[in-house]
């Protein structure tokens, strides 16, 4: 199978933000609506929360922020691509070549090592083969497991296991990380690890996205993007505790 090119950065004249929802409405099937007019503008290296109650619309933002699903109403450019006007294989591409993906349950392959699931964030991104092992070698060490790079998922800790995950967002260097609750499945202390290395992923320049019910957590982020009712209830940017 042939992968489409990765789009580049459309060309706009001026640096396009990372990610723009604009007036977005999802519609469930069976009627309910998820979000409600919801408008989201991210930056090149920005750290911020996607936080509110269960129910309040974060997996359908995160699902539409990523691509993985189109909104009912509403635009939604990353990188200034509109993802309206892309068909399902560009739509892959620049998934693959712009974002990445992290999971509260980590979602590992089994029988793959830790450098071989990193390197599965390369697949679909069009890089040589030959490339991938040392690309996911790269990434194994900027989230300080270059240790552990042969070792299979059920031989990592919990913690380490989201840092294997996390390497594999980041492999690929993409212009916004998508983070689905990266702490919900650990313990307090790995809970901590993870958001200090997130941290200081972005502080090396990674534009991050952490979508979270837990306040403790949206406190130390500097812009929180409160969802309530499917609606952005506030967004504040005042400097966090980091
Ligand atoms: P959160 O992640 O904040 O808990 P969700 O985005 O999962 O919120 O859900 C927002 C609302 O949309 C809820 O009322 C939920 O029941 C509904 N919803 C979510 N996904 C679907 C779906 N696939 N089909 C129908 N309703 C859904
Ligand atoms: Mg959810």
């Amino acid at each position: 199978m042939t992968t489409p090119p990765v789009p580049p950065a459309a060309a706009t004249g001026t640096t396009a933000p990372v990610l723009l929802v604009e007036d977005v409405t999802k519609r469930h099937p069976g009627g309910v609506t998820a979000l409600d007019r919801v408008s989201l503008r991210v930056d090149e290296g920005e750290l911020l929360a996607i936080v509110g109650p269960s129910g309040s619309g974060k997996s359908t933002l995160l699902h539409i922020m990523g691509t993985l699903d189109r909104p009912t109403t509403g635009t939604v450019r990353v990188a200034g691509h509109d993802v309206q006007a892309l068909g399902d294989r560009r739509l892959s591409a620049l998934r693959a070549g712009l974002l990445g993906f992290v999971f509260q349950h980590f979602h590992l392959t089994d029988g793959l090592d830790a450098t071989e699931n990193v390197a599965t964030g390369l697949l679909y991104a069009g890089v040589p083969r030959r490339r991938r092992r040392p690309l996911a070698r790269e990434a194994l060490a900027r989230v300080g497991l270059e240790h552990r790079h042969s070792h299979l998922p059920q031989q990592l800790s919990g913690g380490e296991r989201q840092r294997v995950a996390i390497a594999r967002a980041l492999v690929n260097r993409p212009a916004l990380v998508l983070a689905d609750e990266p702490t919900g499945a650990l313990d307090a202390a790995n809970g901590k690890a993870v958001l200090e290395l997130l941290v200081e992923l972005n502080a090396q320049g990674t534009t991050i996205a952490v979508i979270t019910h837990d306040r403790d957590i949206a406190a130390r982020l500097p812009r929180r993007v409160e969802l309530r009712d499917g609606r952005v209830a506030a967004d504040a940017r005042e400097v966090g505790a980091v």
